[in-house]
């Protein structure tokens, strides 16, 4: 039996105001009441974020008739029975106003969206294949809009999208349907072939991008990773969608493309010099999204085999996802070319000072940091840092120590890189769930080594990990020292500057400022009796001697209160890696 294709229309009807119209029409509607539901959340970002909130204005049909419509719960209608099962549209009205990679946005310069944000999901009908009708805004102005996307223009179909043109698109069913992001607009477009995968990057935005530049940096940077899992590739075709604008960062995965936001100054321009640090942060989101191609999209943990939409999806294994993902991103600049020894040692050393800084890492596991992203590290609040490990930072680190470890237990034979292809063999090629226990066992098998003590400790638990030692032995000293030259005390917060005022953002655990009472909110004015600015705190502090008692005076909303702080010692939280000398124990970074 073949199922009729369930039909959408999307149209930019009112550019100025936001609006988006969609239609879905549903051939055979179930006899019962057809049930449609819009995500809650969209894969990849791991928050409820009831897109269903901006739907405005549903209506449905039959035979030219109206039909009823009952909203069932947030985010999901059911019609009445269709008379004489006639087939039924529903058409509904989307506020696309939100310009981050994760929802919808349109305005009169730029349309973008994803199907998670507009797409009902025809209910019982999932696996149905969708043609996506992608109409232009009904206005001449305008009719120099153009799309990008990795959806598949359906060919042979009446209307058929020519490539980059308004028209009808294919998918096989609903989960490809709503994982191919789509921008509509007058983006510059850069093509590039990786292993002879055609590659498109669009670019939204006011920008002065040097094309060249950055599609021979991302055709490197694709071609190791494609090299790295194996050719083919899985993909036919891969597009960045990128959004610059002042100041923003941000990228969501898909299967065959990647909705990027960045600060244009992030791009790369016409007689740049060298890799600043903006561009090399750029890049390394673009290699971040691209891994995913194959760890997330393609190889999954079986929480994600299938998606549930309209609810959370509990997997302990983020920290295998992103982690993981984390730290290839970095090593693939590194091995394919694009940024050199010195740069990648500085990047890891963010890494681990980042971690170090958080106490949250001795309180969560990365296995609990997973599970619990929806409610904690997609929900960060002024504690946060003191109570949530990041699995991205902490697990790019137990990447690199993992692979160190099986390295040195292997005498070289097994690696990290070898855990990875293997992934992609039995569960990315395949389609099979990752089990919580899988990567365990996967490098166990691998390695011949017994590693429930290295996950129990690094993974489930909170241990330390021991990275200056294992990096000792390939080659690279790991020192702990002071951001903060001059050494002052520290009061054991971070601050916000808001204005002329700072502001406590958080009281890490177990500071001094802590001890005395301070608390996150609380506005400083004066240490012993000298007003604080966010220029000078530093330089205030300097002046003390760790042990030393000071009194600050601080705003908790419009109280003033008193504090006695006894300075903590400026805290040797920044990791520096260098490089030994003799190549050979550096080998494994460019293997
Ligand atoms: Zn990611």
């Amino acid at each position: 039996m073949t199922t009729a294709p369930i039909r959408y229309f999307i149209r930019p009807i009112h550019p100025a105001a936001h609006r988006f119209e969609i239609s879905c029409h549903v051939t055979a509607p179930d006899p019962e009441g057809q049930r449609f539901a819009l995500p809650a959340w969209i894969p990849g970002s791991y928050l409820i974020r009831d897109f269903a909130r901006h739907i405005i204005a549903i209506r449905a049909e039959a035979a030219g008739k109206p039909v009823a419509l009952r909203k069932l719960d947030k985010h999901t209608w059911q019609s009445a029975p269709v008379k004489g099962n006639a087939p039924l549209t529903v058409t509904y009205e989307i506020h696309a106003w939100d310009l981050s990679v994760r929802g919808a946005h349109l305005d009169e310069t730029h349309g973008f969206f994803n199907g998670t944000s507009v797409f009902l999901r025809v209910v019982g009908q999932e696996e149905s294949p969708c043609l996506v009708d992608i109409l232009p805004p009904p206005d001449q102005r305008f009719a120099n809009w153009r799309i990008a996307t990795a959806l598949e223009p359906a060919r042979g179909e009446k209307g058929g999208a020519k490539k980059y043109g308004f028209g009808v698109y294919r998918a096989n069913n609903y989960d490809e349907l709503i994982d191919h992001p789509v921008e509509m607009g007058t983006f510059t477009l850069a093509t590039f072939k990786a292993c002879g995968v055609p590659h498109d990057v669009a670019i939204t935005g006011r920008h002065d991008c040097d094309l060249e530049r950055l599609t021979a940096d991302l055709k490197r940077i694709c071609e190791w990773q494609i090299r790295f899992f194996g050719e083919p590739a899985p993909m036919r075709r891969y597009v960045f969608l990128v959004t610059a604008v002042g100041e923003g960062y941000g990228g969501l995965e898909h299967r065959a493309s990647t909705a990027l936001l960045c600060s244009r100054n992030d791009l790369p321009y016409p007689g740049m010099q060298g890799l600043p640090e903006s561009y090399r942060t750029f890049l390394g989101l673009c290699s971040h999204e691209y891994f995913h191609t194959w760890n997330v999209k393609r190889i999954k943990p079986a929480a994600f085999t299938p998606y549930d939409l309209d609810r959370e999806n509990y997997t302990s294994l983020l920290w295998a996802f992103e982690g993981f993902t984390s730290y290839y991103d970095d090593l693939a600049l590194l091995r394919s070319g694009v940024i050199g020894l010195k740069d990648w040692l500085e990047l890891t050393g963010k890494t681990i000072s980042n971690v170090q800084r958080s106490p949250g890492r001795l309180r969560q596991s990365l296995a609990e940091s997973s599970f619990d992203a929806w409610s904690k590290f997609y929900r960060p609040d002024e504690n946060t840092p003191n109570t949530v490990v990041s699995y991205y930072a902490k697990g790019a680190l137990l990447a690199l120590a993992l692979d160190l470890t099986l390295r040195r237990e292997t005498q070289g034979k097994v690696s990290l890189d070898r855990v990875m292809h293997a992934l992609w063999q039995r569960y990315g090629k395949t389609g099979l769930g990752v089990g919580e226990e899988d990567i365990r066992q996967l490098a166990e098998e691998l390695s011949g080594l017994r590693l429930g003590r290295f996950f129990a400790d690094y993974v489930e638990g909170t241990r330390e990990l021991p990275l200056k030692s294992l990096l000792g032995k390939f080659g690279i000293t790991l020192k702990w020292t002071s951001d903060n030259p001059s050494l002052a005390p520290s009061l054991g917060v971070k601050t916000s500057a808001e204005g002329n005022e700072v502001k406590l953002a958080t009281v890490f655990s177990g500071s001094c400022a802590e001890a005395a009472g301070l608390a996150a909110g609380d506005v400083l004015l004066a240490c012993d009796g000298l007003r604080v600015t966010p220029g000078n705190l530093t330089r205030l502090l300097s002046r003390c001697r760790p042990g030393q008692t000071i009194r600050v005076h601080a705003f908790r909303r419009d109280e003033l209160m008193k504090f006695s702080v006894r300075l903590d010692s400026a805290p040797r939280d920044k990791a520096v890696l260098t490089a030994a000398k003799g190549k050979q124990r550096l080998a494994w970074l460019g293997a």
